[in-house]
């Protein structure tokens, strides 16, 4: 490929540079290649799906032991049953104390959360109600609460409304946005970037034409940003601030101080809205989000995706509290505009004006006419219940929390020590990402006039290109998520754990094929 050609694949999405790379480690490379670009995890939560395989068995075989094909699905007087049913396995030993702790917690009887587990597992009725399962709703909203927010006086007041991954909630959430003139083109919305990439790329799109803030973070300062960055939301201009946090790729969370920060600056600010993306959460001990420090504020974006495994499960869900600055800026609208609304949802209630915000999410994923029909897959909500509960069940030490950081935090090490790099051991590093500074990394190895060189007379995805050529290796560009030219990201979460060092090993490689290269020239 020339200098041109490579510029045009330059001007592609992250993720579709990425496909290109793939398709030519596996037309070039002579060894097996290896993906570490997504950030799609290769292990999985086993307790949680088997736990709703037996729901399925139990539901399908407790009214008849004959296998016929077509069954009554149970409604009653289920609860003896099911306790015989359960065996002494870890599988069913959880489901019995998810059952209990349910019925504890939540002050309801074991026949009520059977047949909601059950019927919902069967998934032989709409989602009713539309928005989320009742028993399931309040197990979720403790869930985020206890990984992400942590603060037991917001659960209560928590709504949420279950969706099909993350990818979904956000992209519900930007359609509501501006259908109720929250967002409107030319917008300001800042963002700390470097950020996953649809957040870059969706206010982009010719419907938003959203003017972006960044609230940086750099390599310099280990993907931290400097408090003082949020200083830039005090104009009053801006109307959003999207935060994925911990950051993807930077892969930081909030430091106390820029949460603090931030609570200072919604005083003079009370009608900033503000979206965070706490996907990456759980991989962070001491995490807080910002909807605990600004719940009215807030709407939060959570998916089950990467701690459990569950990419393909399509778990996500949004959390707003009770009482919000969406619906209290729905009141301030024009007259005009309330008009257009009150039209919009007259359909699906008689008193829109009152719809809360989180509400007029569900019905517009469905384009309200379908509202009653909205609402996601009750086998869904049922498996997002049964993964919150493997944690619910552990609350003072979750084994399987601790698996998945310390599987991550060895691939990290591994990754980090072939490349002769020093790791950030900073508690509010998820380790699920690191980017590395290519440019740097030559200067290291080699020295500042080959760095320079490397910048001149390469596009900077030369690298990548190489990387997967001659090395059958798959990164991630990270321009397309703001990073400047020459960041790669690697991710930890989808390579067998001893593939890691020759990861590194191998970008050092073809840094040293570039090296001789700039010798043989100079
Ligand atoms: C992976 C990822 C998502 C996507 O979540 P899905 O539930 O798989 O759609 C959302 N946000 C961020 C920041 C992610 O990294």
């Amino acid at each position: 490929m020339d200098n041109n050609e490579e510029k045009q694949l330059e001007s592609l999405g992250a993720f579709e540079i990425s496909d290109r790379l793939i398709a030519l480690a596996k037309e070039k490379a002579t060894q097996p290649f290896f993906n570490a670009g997504r950030g799609n995890p290769n292990w999985v939560n086993a307790r949680a799906r088997l736990a709703f395989n037996r729901l399925v068995e139990f539901g399908l075989t407790y009214e008849q032991s004959d296998d016929r094909e077509l069954v009554m699905v149970p409604t009653t007087n289920m609860t003896d049953a099911f306790l015989d049913f359960l065996t002494a396995s870890k599988t069913d030993q959880f489901l019995l104390q998810s059952l209990l702790y349910v019925e504890k917690t939540f002050a309801v009887s074991k026949e009520a959360i059977l047949q909601e587990w059950l019927q919902g597992a069967l998934g032989d009725n709409y989602p009713v109600p539309s928005r989320v399962l009742p028993i399931s709703g309040q197990i979720i909203s403790t869930y985020l609460n206890q990984v992400l927010i942590k603060d037991p006086t917001l659960t209560n007041d928590t709504l949420v409304f279950p969706t099909e991954g993350g990818t979904a909630a956000i992209v519900y959430i930007f359609q509501t946005l501006k259908e109720n003139f929250l967002l409107q083109k030319g917008d300001k919305i800042a963002m700390n970037t470097p950020i996953f990439t649809p957040y870059l790329q969706i206010p982009k799109l010719e419907e938003y034409e959203l003017v972006e803030i960044d609230v940086a973070a750099t390599e310099h300062n280990n993907w931290q940003f400097d408090p003082k960055e949020l200083d830039k939301l005090l104009d009053p201009t801006i109307k959003a601030f999207f935060i994925v946090n911990p950051s993807n790729p930077g892969a930081k969370a909030f430091s106390k101080a820029a949460l603090d920060k931030l609570q200072q600056i919604l005083i003079q600010r009370p009608d900033l809205m503000i979206l965070t993306d706490d996907v990456y959460g759980p991989f962070v001990e001491d995490f807080q989000s910002v909807y605990a420090i600004a719940p009215h504020n807030t709407l939060l974006v959570y998916s089950y995706s990467k701690l459990f495994g569950a990419t393909g499960w399509r778990l996500g869900v949004i959390a707003a509290h009770k009482r919000n600055v969406f619906d209290d800026l729905l009141q301030t609208l024009s007259s005009e505009q309330k008009h257009a609304l009150h039209k919009r949802y007259e359909i699906v209630t008689t008193t829109p004006e009152s719809l809360a915000f989180l509400d007029r999410i569900g019905a517009d994923s469905r384009s309200v006419g379908l509202y009653h029909t909205s609402g996601l897959s009750t086998p869904q909500q049922i498996m997002e219940v049964l993964f919150s509960l493997t944690h619910l069940l552990h609350l003072t030490h979750d084994p399987y929390v601790a698996d998945a950081r310390q599987l991550i935090a060895t691939r990290y090490h591994d990754l980090m020590h072939a490349l002769q790099l020093a790791e950030d051991e900073d508690p509010l590093n998820t380790k699920y990402y690191t980017l590395i500074d290519v440019y740097r990394l030559a200067e290291t190895k080699y020295g500042t006039a080959f760095a320079t060189y490397l910048k001149e007379a390469f596009e900077p995805i030369d690298f990548l290109l190489r990387l997967a050529q001659t090395e059958g290796v798959i990164l991630m560009d990270g321009v397309g998520f703001g990073t400047k030219a020459g960041e790669v990201r690697v991710s930890q979460a989808n390579l067998a754990t001893e593939r890691y060092e020759k990861v590194g090993k191998r970008i050092l490689s073809v840094l040293d094929d570039y090296y001789a290269q700039y010798k043989k020239n100079h």
